[in-house]
């Protein structure tokens, strides 16, 4: 018997021997397209080594965080010399009132803000706290949008609207789950009749804006303006969460995006992460003074968290967001975005291949279908073995993408035009091995 000599495959052994899965976090598993996750060693810029010294153009970015590629010399300066100041203190720091600063600078429709460590917790506390402001229990959420795993939102859709979900993870009481309606994304007749069924028990529609949880699907603006109508008229509270577009696509995020289009758009809360912490434990949920005035220690709405706000970390988030406010930043990200998803198109079209991609800022998302899906059942019709094919064919040549069909990736300002047209070359040879 011939014994590995891949370094990714014996940690991997040795992980899984301990660690549920080989991973701390599922979808890194690569359990949808199979093989051998690569367990990263370092990165730089736009690109990662592996355990065993391959180099990866990565388009990941730490599912997002990584804006200005890794290791910046900005940020890591930020970063070194806040560790030096002291890890963490279990008191408040003046970064934090700068981070908070610097974000509600960019996103109007929050007066106020709260740090704290995941995305989970972010979009957990905001539905606290819509539910708590409105004394309401009822949340809706969409099918194919990811929140983090709070228990009430691990949930897909009942039977019908008048039937609410069912758990999607074992662990989460049907009690729990009893108060979550999952409705289709862009479905406007749907949501009419869900608030005309249940609107005044319904504390928050919850959305991500562009779904980068399904790949890439954006919320169409007349369900967008449907959603904010909708609930104004209803008294419940827009949570958008946005951590993922949250500086990732726009400077004031995907909210300033749909403003363009539906003239004074804002939601209620914005639940943000990712970007905000430069790729360290940030994420943050704000709104208008009224309602985040109700958390503790003023109002009755719990929320607490001993590392929320910590000291490195706000630094790490800081010095990212002055690099991305510079003038010209997204401009420049959009343009090599879309350099990258037109060069895999053109790729594509020359192998026969059915592809079709989106993009905004420095997210995109691209799939092996004709026509941009506007839901998840329709994000599922993309043929499975031939992205696992596409994936193993980059993977192999150095570029690391998402390992599964229904999550989005990312550019970076450190991907040089040179990166991209490399990536393209090695797409269009992968495109021309794939089963027609
Ligand atoms: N909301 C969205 C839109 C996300 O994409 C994610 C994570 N991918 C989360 C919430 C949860 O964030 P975290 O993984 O930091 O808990």
């Amino acid at each position: 018997m011939t014994h590995s000599t891949d370094p990714n495959l014996s940690l991997f052994e040795r992980a899984k021997a301990l660690i549920p899965g080989g991973v701390n976090s599922p979808v890194r598993a690569f359990r949808a397209v199979g093989g051998t996750p690569r367990f990263i060693a370092r990165a730089q810029g736009p690109y990662m080594w592996d355990a065993g010294g391959k180099q990866y153009i990565d388009y990941i970015g730490s599912w997002g965080p990584m804006i200005l590629g890794h290791g910046h010399p900005a940020v890591l300066e930020a970063v070194q010399k806040a560790a030096l100041d002291g890890f963490s203190f279990g008191a408040p720091t003046e970064r934090e009132v700068e981070l908070a600063e610097e974000i509600i600078r960019h996103v109007p429709s929050m007066e106020m803000i709260r740090l704290v460590s995941s995305g989970t917790e972010a979009g957990m506390s905001a539905i606290r706290l819509a539910r708590g402001a409105t004394g309401r229990s009822k949340i809706i959420k969409f099918n194919g949008c990811y929140h983090g795993h709070a228990d009430s939102l691990l949930v897909k859709a009942g039977s019908g609207l008048a039937t609410f979900g069912h758990a999607t993870s074992a662990g989460v009481p049907p009690e729990v789950v009893q108060h979550t309606l999952v409705l289709e994304y862009n479905d406007v007749a749907q949501l009419e009749e869900a608030f005309a069924l249940h609107g005044k028990e319904v504390a928050c529609v919850i959305m991500e804006p562009i779904a980068g949880n399904m790949n890439f699907v954006r919320a169409s603006v007349p369900f967008m303006r449907r959603a904010r109508e909708l609930c104004t008229q209803n008294s419940a509270l827009l949570v958008i969460d946005e951590v993922m577009t949250g500086f990732r696509v726009a400077l004031g995020g995907a909210q300033s995006v749909y403003a363009q289009a539906i003239p004074g758009f804002q939601p209620d809360l914005t639940v943000l992460g990712k970007v905000i912490g430069g790729g360290m434990p940030l994420a943050a949920f704000g709104g208008p003074r009224a309602i985040m005035e109700q958390l503790a220690p003023l109002g009755p709405v719990y929320q607490a968290g001993t590392l929320s706000g910590n000291p490195v970390a706000t630094a790490c988030g800081l010095a990212t967001l002055r690099e991305i406010s510079q003038p010209g930043f997204y401009e420049q990200l959009a343009t090599r975005t879309r350099q990258l998803t037109d060069g895999l198109a053109g790729a594509a079209k020359a192998a026969g291949v059915p592809f079709c991609a989106d993009s905004q800022g420095g997210m995109f998302g691209f799939f092996l279908l004709p026509e941009l899906p506007q839901n998840y059942p329709e994000v599922l019709k993309t043929e499975g073995a031939r992205f696992n094919q596409l994936f193993h064919g980059l993977l192999e040549r150095g570029v690391y993408i998402a390992p599964a069909l229904y999550e989005a990736c990312f550019v970076s300002a450190a991907h040089s035009a040179e990166d991209i047209a490399q990536t393209v070359d090695t797409a269009a040879q992968v495109f021309q091995t794939l089963t027609k």
